[in-house]
């Protein structure tokens, strides 16, 4: 036989040809403020918990997570039929526009929000309607429910709080989307055990309303991968039929189980993490000519003057900051969570410092 010479640059799809890979910088030496985490370690206790498990990891997961489902619904309040659990929220996104997106369908957002709604949609071949936040914080509800009339519209994400704003949408707008819309409603709480506000409880009352949650965020395992999405036994049924048989490994199954166990410790650390973030947004409110933006989850969203010199003044004392880039309606800012109290003091300092003109060190 003829030997043929492949290049296997010309058998890509255009959807993923026109992607451009999601790279997170990895500096492990920086006091990491990038990534929306828990920067607390586990409770005392569970991280041996864990390790004192005997998984067998000669085998494979169990494909249903029940136990993981079963220590889910206690918290949640949702029976255990209508729960789904992935490889971090991530991999739920994609699940939920194979299941109701595709060739034709499209799925209506809110820029400026989290950035793999988009990545998502382009690999399902699922088109994007953006329908901008009203002076990039409020929801154009209105806007919303227009484009949500289409017929080709399926999904409508809504990031509640909002990544990378951190606001909080009313809840009555929420639910008027769902009600009036008649489509798939996603509501991504991500951040919810910060905001402390939940559509947990309509969910009985909608077959169209489909919550995302994460143990990456409150429950520090953003190592793990591992998030989960509540909806109807029906509607989370169908979603279920597009996972792959093993998803989410044994261990990160058992550790999850576990974190379920540690919600007072757990409710000690959101505290702290709620007034380190307060304490960041004073002190960023505090400093001449930068714009904070309030919020309602452990991250903050802000505009100093030149957040390009900014971010690289901060990565110079040791701070790893996520440049936003430009954001539509609110333009170029900066993003940080809250780190461990004592890092959040030097941020402080670092900032004062870098507005008043002080150069890296
Ligand atoms: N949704 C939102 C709003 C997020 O900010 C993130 C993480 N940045 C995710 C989902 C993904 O989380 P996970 O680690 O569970 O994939």
């Amino acid at each position: 036989m003829e030997t043929r010479l492949c290049k296997p640059t010309s058998f890509v799809r255009p959807e993923v040809r026109q992607l451009v890979p999601y790279e997170v910088k990895h500096m492990p030496e920086c006091v990491k403020l990038d990534a929306n985490e828990n920067p607390f370690p586990w409770p005392v206790g569970m991280r041996e918990d864990l390790f004192s498990e005997k998984l067998m990891f000669n085998r494979y997961p169990d494909g249903m997570a029940q136990d993981l489902k079963n220590a889910i619904a206690e918290y949640t309040r949702i029976s255990s039929a209508g729960i789904l659990v992935g490889n971090g929220s991530d991999e739920l996104i994609q699940l939920i526009l194979l299941t109701f997106g595709g060739l034709g369908k499209s799925m209506i957002i809110h820029p400026p929000t989290f950035g793999m709604y988009q990545i998502s949609a382009h690999l399902t071949d699922t088109a994007v309607v953006e329908v901008p936040l009203l002076n990039g914080l409020d929801l154009n509800t209105e806007q919303m429910l227009k484009a949500a009339l289409s017929p080709e519209a399926h999904v409508v994400i809504i990031c509640n709080p909002n990544n990378p704003t951190g606001t909080l949408f009313s809840r009555e707008e929420i639910l008027q989307l769902v009600r009036e819309s008649g489509k798939i409603v996603v509501v991504d709480e991500a951040y919810a055990e910060f905001s402390g506000e939940t559509l947990i409880p309509e969910i009985e009352n909608y077959p169209n309303l489909v919550i995302l949650r994460t143990f990456s965020k409150s429950f520090g395992m953003a190592g793990l991968r591992l998030g989960y999405l509540l909806g109807q036994p029906e509607t989370i049924a169908w979603i279920n039929r597009a996972r792959p048989p093993f998803n989410v490994n044994s261990f990160s199954q058992k550790a999850g189980i576990l974190a379920l166990g540690y919600l007072s410790e757990y409710q000690v650390q959101i505290q702290s993490i709620k007034a380190e973030t307060q304490k960041l947004y004073e002190g960023l409110t505090q400093v001449a000519g930068v714009v904070v933006y309030p919020t309602k989850a452990n991250f903050i969203l802000f505009k100093p003057g030149d957040p390009d010199s900014w971010a690289e003044e901060l990565l110079k004392r040791g701070f790893l900051v996520r440049n936003m880039g430009v954001l539509p309606t609110i333009g170029k800012c900066l993003r940080i969570s809250a780190g461990l109290p004592e890092e959040n003091d030097r941020f402080l300092r670092a900032i004062r410092e870098i507005s008043m003109g002080v150069t890296g060190v």
